[in-house]
């Protein structure tokens, strides 16, 4: 039996994938002008890309390939004493949505640059510690999804059209046939998460711009899912009245939430939690976020 344990959260990102390091990487002032080239024709986008970068100065870097595999973005913190060591968008060059990835990724930026607390340390149960790696994986997918909840409104004031907030879909796998291995071979605690999780993306993709194929693919999870569990059903019913009623919305609020709905899918929560600060110098200072103070 596992101990339970705190966790370091050190990297947000977008996408788990890994990318090759070809291709231009600029620092600071160099980036904040290539980002706004990329941006050429946007002009609100413009406004918001040079917002971003004006608060992260020297710690912002721009990553722009044509062999990377996704756009992403990244908050690199520092642990004990907690700090930032860089901010970074990927953008993946060659596409046909390339301002509108990279609008989407300084999107995800600009929820900590306006205040919205940012987890750090993850707390791991006892009895989830054996799968503790997968299920963090979950958690990570989970929290990027959340935040499009937050951000898929500002990419239409950006002047996007929502049906390009997110890249297609790719379908969902076989859910029949993982219904089938998933009964015979694994445990609950680590398919019920898996199970919510891919309700949660097709439902949220649906909500964000992907409209009805989202939908049925989110539908054929919850089929298959809750014949295995049928207790799915009701955690469905919670995380979809919960993203509806806006509870995420409200910055104070947020870790709470974010929070309960982890629960609710049964996945480890966020421990600690931080905020970043505009600083006079180099880059933004990383503060500890406390809820007593916003109670
Ligand atoms: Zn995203």
């Amino acid at each position: 039996m596992g101990q339970a344990g705190i966790l370091s959260n050190g990297v947000h990102s977008h996408s788990r994938q890994g990318n090759t390091a070809s291709g231009q990487i600029y620092q600071g002032k160099e980036a904040r002008a290539a980002i706004v080239g990329r941006l050429a024709g946007w002009a609100k986008a413009q406004v918001f890309a040079t917002q971003v970068a004006d608060f992260c100065r020297d710690a912002l870097r721009f990553h722009e390939s044509s062999s990377l595999r996704s756009s992403l973005y990244e908050i690199n913190l520092r642990h004990n004493p907690v700090g930032l060591r860089y901010v970074q968008v990927a953008l993946q060059l060659g596409t046909s949505r390339t301002a509108e990835s990279l609008s989407h990724e300084l999107l995800h930026l600009g929820l900590s640059m306006a205040g919205r607390p940012l987890p750090e340390s993850i707390y791991v149960p006892p009895g989830l510690v054996s799968y503790a790696r997968h299920l963090i994986g979950i958690q990570a997918i989970v929290y990027n999804l959340l935040e499009h909840e937050l951000i898929h409104g500002a990419f239409r004031f950006l002047g996007f059209d929502q049906t390009r907030f997110l890249t297609d879909l790719p379908a969902p796998p076989d859910y029949e046939e993982i219904a089938v291995l998933s009964s015979t071979t694994c445990t609950e605690a680590v398919w019920f998460p898996w199970w919510c999780s891919e309700y949660l993306r097709y439902w949220l993709s649906a909500r964000h711009g992907l409209g009805n194929v989202a939908s049925v693919y989110a539908e054929r999870a919850l089929c298959w899912g809750s014949r295995l569990y049928p207790s799915l059903r009701e955690a469905v019913r919670q995380i979809t009245g919960m993203v509806q009623s806006g509870v995420l919305i409200d910055r104070d609020l947020y870790p709470g939430s974010v929070n309960r709905l982890l629960q609710v899918m049964r996945l480890p929560g966020y421990s600690e939690w931080v905020v970043l600060k505009p600083a006079d110098g180099g880059g933004p200072s990383v503060c500890e976020w406390r809820s007593e103070d916003h109670e």
